[in-house]
C-alpha cells in the first residue's frame, strides 16, 4: 500500500516538475520567428548566394583560378575599334550546382568593393538544375546556360540528375 502512494506521488511530482520547466520558459523572450513573416539576419560572415557585379569586375580571372569546383567562367570584353581585350567582362557565369559556398572566389577578388562575393541571403531555391546556372549577360537570360569550355560554348544543361530526384539522405 506504501509503494502505492509513493508511486503516485512520484508521478504526480514528476508531471509538477515538468509542468514549473513549461511555467519559467513560457514568461522568456521566443527565440524563434514567424518566418517567412519574420526574418532572422545572418551573422557578417555567413556565405549566402553569390552576387556579382559586372560594372567593377575587371575581368582578371582571379576568381575563376581560385575556385576549387571549376564553377566559375568568364570572358572578356572587346574593344569594338581595337579588338583588343578589355579588363572588363563580356558575360560572367557560377553554377551554383557546383559550389561549394568556400568564398575563395570573393577573397581572390582585388576589387574594392569585391565583384563577386556571398550576400547574406540564405533563401537561394532551385526547382530545376537549369535554375542552378546563372550567366550575367548583357541582353542573355541570367539563368539556365552554363559555358563548355571544352567546346567554348553557352549550353543548356544535361545529363546531369536533377536535384529533387536525388533521394533524401539520413544522417545518423
Ligand atoms: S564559393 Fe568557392 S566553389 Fe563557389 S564559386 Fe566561389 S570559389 Fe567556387
Ligand atoms: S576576381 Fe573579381 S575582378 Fe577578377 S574576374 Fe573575378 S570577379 Fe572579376
Amino acid at each position: 500500500m506504501i509503494g502505492y502512494f509513493k508511486d503516485v506521488f512520484s508521478g504526480a511530482w514528476a508531471i509538477t516538475q515538468g509542468l514549473l520547466v513549461t511555467l519559467r520558459y513560457l514568461f522568456k523572450p521566443s527565440v524563434t520567428v514567424h518566418y517567412p513573416d519574420e526574418k532572422l539576419v545572418p551573422f557578417e560572415k555567413f556565405r549566402g548566394v553569390l552576387l556579382f557585379d559586372p560594372e567593377t569586375c575587371i575581368s582578371c580571372n582571379l576568381c575563376v583560378k581560385a575556385c576549387p569546383s571549376n564553377c566559375i567562367a568568364l570572358e572578356n570584353a572587346t574593344n569594338p575599334e581595337t579588338k583588343k581585350k578589355i579588363a572588363k567582362v563580356d558575360w560572367y557565369s557560377i553554377d551554383f550546382g557546383k559550389c561549394n559556398f568556400c568564398r575563395l572566389c570573393e577573397e581572390s577578388c582585388p576589387t574594392k568593393p569585391k565583384s563577386v562575393w556571398h550576400a547574406l541571403d540564405y533563401e537561394l531555391v532551385f526547382n530545376k538544375r537549369d535554375e542552378m546556372v546563372r550567366c550575367w549577360k548583357a541582353g542573355f537570360p541570367i539563368i539556365g546556360k552554363y559555358f563548355d569550355r571544352k567546346e567554348k560554348a553557352f549550353k543548356d544543361p544535361e545529363g546531369q540528375v536533377p536535384i529533387h530526384s536525388v533521394p533524401p539522405r539520413h544522417l545518423g
